[in-house]
């Protein structure tokens, strides 16, 4: 196909760019709303057009695909883990991520903890809070997270810096359920706000996706993970 005929075919079908639809949702962002680009599944290209119109956080949920495309592309990107993560995994990514998001459990934590030493780093992690009713989702409850923090052996932990809570919806068109499973996070984000350590301080509360995020940003989330909305449909389920 020439290029001339493929932007006219773009046209017709009204299709964005991935810079454009970026800067579109961008601009109706709030200013205190990180945006979280989550290129998973997608090309270096694609994550290279998010970076020339000044994107500079991915996320990404497989740690191997992270640590490829860390090493292809430029330095000052900060790298998001998203997804469930793998004890066994952490070392891959352990010298460079600059926020893990899915930390569901204590030997997770310990294992961030000392891959971050090796590197002489502290590592920034959210604790994922269970919200949704599915089963399907990772996540521990407001009380697992407070008998962890109260503990002797965590207070140990010098490289790791507990800065926030994330969470996951429900996949469902029911708002009021949404609705509810955020507020629940904010909620436990606001009592356990109340708590500081010097490696738990609460700053961050990442909730919503491309399907949601308006309605999470009204709940009080300030860490927005957008997808679809920006790459596109992805070609596989992940
Ligand atoms: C894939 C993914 C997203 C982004 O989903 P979209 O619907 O494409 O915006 C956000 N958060 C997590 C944890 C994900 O795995």
């Amino acid at each position: 196909m020439s290029p001339n005929l493929e932007v006219v075919l773009q046209f017709m079908s009204f299709k964005m760019s991935i810079s454009e639809q970026l800067l579109n949702i961008k601009s109706q962002l709030p200013k205190h709303v990180t945006l979280v680009a989550v290129s998973k599944t997608k090309p270096i290209k694609d994550i290279l057009e998010a970076y020339n119109s000044g994107q500079r956080i991915f996320g990404e949920n497989k740690i191997q695909e992270m640590v490829e495309k860390q090493e292809q592309l430029p330095e000052d990107i900060q790298w998001h883990m998203i997804g469930h993560v793998q004890r066994n995994k952490v070392k891959y990514m352990a010298s460079f991520v600059s926020l893990i998001h899915g930390v569901d459990n204590f030997k997770l934590l310990k294992e961030i903890n000392k891959q971050a030493q090796k590197h002489n780093r502290i590592i920034d992690c959210l604790f994922q809070l269970k919200i949704a009713e599915e089963d399907s989702k990772f996540g521990m409850t407001q009380n697992d997270i407070e008998t962890i923090i109260s503990s002797e052996e965590f207070s140990e932990l010098k490289h790791i810096n507990i800065v926030g809570l994330m969470g996951m919806a429900t996949f469902t068109d029911n708002e009021n359920q949404i609705k509810k499973e955020f507020n629940y996070l904010k909620s436990a984000f606001d009592v356990l706000n109340s708590k500081e350590l010097f490696n738990f301080k609460l700053e961050i509360v990442s909730m919503g996706m491309s399907g949601d995020y308006k309605l999470a940003i009204a709940c009080g989330s300030n860490m927005v993970r957008i997808g679809s909305s920006i790459f596109g449909e992805r070609q596989y389920i992940n």
